[in-house]
């Protein structure tokens, strides 16, 4: 399941949803010089204007408090013209992700991190929802993946993946298992799965003989090593899998092209085009 010629149309459909829109403005912080975190912020920049979406880049030192975090998000929250808010995480461990992401206007929360987000996703009624688990379903969508009372099993619970794509599968009527570091017998639960979802960031760790024949898999893991990236999935699962997604060129295409979708989704909701639950 190739991610980039999806994500290139989806790129394209979406510069002409913000030409629609007007001007569309995404603007992201960056606290910190994580090498990772600053690669994801040029791809993410880089992509916005090809989009003809305006990339507004805030960068707060590593020794940055809580509170000049919680400042620049309240500015960018005032800020008319911007339409999305993006604080990249990870943030430094002196600082409470949950406070920070509480603290974006839930209409600007491109990643879905807002609780307001997350409830409406869980309530089943998704507002912005993160863009990899988007991408996830989109990947999914694309190749013809049924999920209708198929099994569909998470490996990994994070916030940013494994909880709201659970959610995601959950709502397309899959039978959904969420794994995570203390399931007893992973193996048990993965080879049981229709649909197989690896976000762990564990390089390698599923493994061919952990895949039903014929299953669907998707790779979300990113590991650097000096062979370069590689995902959660043993590249010798090509030989049992139905469909997998290759890391690169997977899952990271689509989160790029699906945070742009959710940018211009923010704009929507700002100028009142959709209608955003206030609670
Ligand atoms: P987190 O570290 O937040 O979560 C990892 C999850 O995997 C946790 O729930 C953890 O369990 C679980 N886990 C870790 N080790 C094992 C194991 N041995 N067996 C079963 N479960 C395990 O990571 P993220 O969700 O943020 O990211 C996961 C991976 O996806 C990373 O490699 C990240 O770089 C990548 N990623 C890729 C994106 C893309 O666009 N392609 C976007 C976002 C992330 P527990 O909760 O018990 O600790």
């Amino acid at each position: 399941m190739e991610g980039r010629p999806l994500a290139e149309r989806i790129r394209r459909d979406v510069a002409a949803e913000a030409a629609e829109v007007g001007s569309v403005a995404l603007a992201t912080v960056l606290v910190g010089d994580d090498a990772a975190s600053e690669v994801y912020i040029r791809l993410k920049h880089r992509a916005a204007e090809e989009a003809g979406i305006a990339a507004i880049d805030h960068r707060l030192p590593a020794d940055a408090a809580e509170e000049d975090v919680l400042d620049l998000v309240a500015e960018l929250n005032d800020d008319d013209a911007v339409d999305g808010v993006l604080v990249q995480t990870p943030l430094p461990a002196h600082i409470d992700e949950a406070t920070v992401m509480r603290a974006i206007d839930p209409m600007k929360d491109v990643d879905g991190l807002h609780p307001v987000n997350a409830g409406q996703l869980f309530l089943g009624r998704p507002t912005l929802v993160g863009a990899t688990p988007l991408g996830i379903m989109r990947l999914l969508e694309e190749h013809g993946v049924g999920l209708a009372g198929r099994r569909a099993v998470v490996v990994g619970r994070s916030l940013i993946v494994g909880k709201p794509v659970a959610m995601l599968l959950l709502q397309a009527n899959a039978t959904v298992t969420v794994c995570h570091s203390r399931t007893a017998d992973l193996a048990a639960e993965t080879r049981a799965a229709d649909v197989l979802v690896a976000a762990t960031g564990q390089a390698g760790m599923i493994r061919a003989e952990m895949v039903k024949p014929g299953a669907a898999v998707v790779d979300v893991g990113i590991t650097r090593t000096e062979a370069g990236l590689v995902g959660d999935v043993d590249p010798e699962v090509a030989r049992v899998a139905g469909l997998l997604t290759p890391v690169p060129g997977g899952v990271g295409p689509m989160t790029i092209a699906l945070l742009l979708a959710n940018a211009v989704r923010a704009a929507r909701y700002r100028r009142g085009v959709l209608a955003f639950p206030r609670g």
